[in-house]
């Protein structure tokens, strides 16, 4: 059995001490990829650096909104020459988040705007993130014809009504830990309908992690029990719904080797 963490900052300060054991005990446990989207122009360069010295580790560039303020042009033509790295299979993460509201609403938008039009010029997918900023994210996504490029929506919360606004576009709909919290039914009830050829699972670590760690740092190893959440809701084994997923972000993330 393989699974596919899609969606972990191993650059995170708090890996620094133990990332050797982290990277080792998800492989352990059958995580056999794992991507790791940068925040900005300074952890792009480090995620690009993790990729390289382990083999099982893969890379995403780009800017987050939360960074999204005051972003130097020579920031994005930097995006753009670090994605055409072996590694780097995606732009990410980019997106909106209204909730810390770091950077005005239209900049986020412009922000995220150029990343597409990135993504779309070096053929990879995207990497989006929202929080509190789902109708927005979904206009701009129509409005800048994402199906040129592709894309995850990541650790998705949204509605079935949103997903399936996203899934029409081509986006792939990516669950992480909160889908395994007690009061996330809405969650898990979204998570048993997405289509077989467009979930894809994910930690998030070093956040998010999945009940009972609930509130410990997160790591790779415990997309697991991610993958065993979704499996249960959508009445499939462990190992279906890691071969189904696995198949899934090789797909979309097809610079990622077997
Ligand atoms: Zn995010
Ligand atoms: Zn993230």
């Amino acid at each position: 059995m393989m699974l596919v963490d899609t969606h972990c900052h191993l650059m995170d300060q708090q890996f620094a001490d133990d990332l050797d054991d982290v990277i080792r005990r998800a492989e352990a446990e059958g995580i056999g990829r794992m991507i790791v989207p940068a925040v900005d122009l300074a952890t792009a360069h480090e995620v690009i650096r993790i990729a390289e010295a382990y083999p099982n580790v893969y890379a995403a560039v780009g800017i987050h909104p939360e960074s999204a303020n005051d972003v130097p042009a020579s920031h994005f033509d930097e995006i753009e020459r670090l994605a055409k790295h072996e590694k780097v299979v995606a732009i990410g993460e980019i997106g909106l988040d209204y909730y810390w509201d770091s950077a005005p609403h239209a900049v986020q938008q412009d922000v995220m705007a150029r990343q597409i039009e990135i993504a779309k010029r070096v053929g990879l997918p995207i990497i989006v993130h929202n929080r509190e900023s789902t109708e927005d994210i979904i206009q701009l996504l129509d409005r800048m014809n994402v199906a040129e490029s592709g894309g995850v929506m990541h650790c998705f919360s949204g509605s079935e009504n949103d997903a399936r606004r996203c899934l029409a576009m081509g986006m792939y709909i990516s669950f992480g830990g909160p889908v395994t919290f007690k009061k996330a039914d809405d969650v898990r009830a979204v998570a048993a309908v997405i289509p077989d050829d467009r979930i894809l699972v994910e930690t998030d670590s070093p956040y998010l992690s999945p009940h009972p760690f609930r509130g410990k740092r997160n790591e790779p190893s415990r997309v697991k029990i991610v993958a065993q959440q979704v499996a249960d809701v959508r009445n499939v084994s462990l190992e279906a719904l890691a071969a189904q997923t696995t198949a899934n972000a090789l797909r979309l993330f097809s610079k990622v080797g077997l």
